[in-house]
């Protein structure tokens, strides 16, 4: 049987199948964005696809704690944007 990989939810801090997580990334030039693909280089951090962890990413700091640096609203903003139309 084939494991399938753990990865933490930043938001709520459970631990979910990478294949059902959402990839946030910081590239190299500091900028931070949704990871369609999964394989974009950088630091990346994961969150579950529910509507309670999505609202709470642009809501919280919890960016800001997870990539170390201030993470603007616009930012954020775009993100959770970007996941809610990626997913349809
Ligand atoms: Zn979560």
């Amino acid at each position: 049987m084939k494991k399938i990989p753990q990865r933490t939810c930043v938001v709520c801090g459970n631990k979910i199948d990478k294949n059902k997580l959402i990839r946030i990334v910081k590239n190299n030039e500091d900028q931070i964005f949704y990871d369609k693909t999964g394989k974009a280089n950088g630091r990346g951090a994961y969150i579950c696809s529910n509507e309670t962890c999505i609202e709470s990413l642009e809501k919280s700091n919890v960016l800001n704690r997870t990539f170390k640096m201030e993470v603007n609203k616009e930012i954020k903003q775009k993100i959770k944007e970007d996941v809610v139309n990626g997913k349809r």
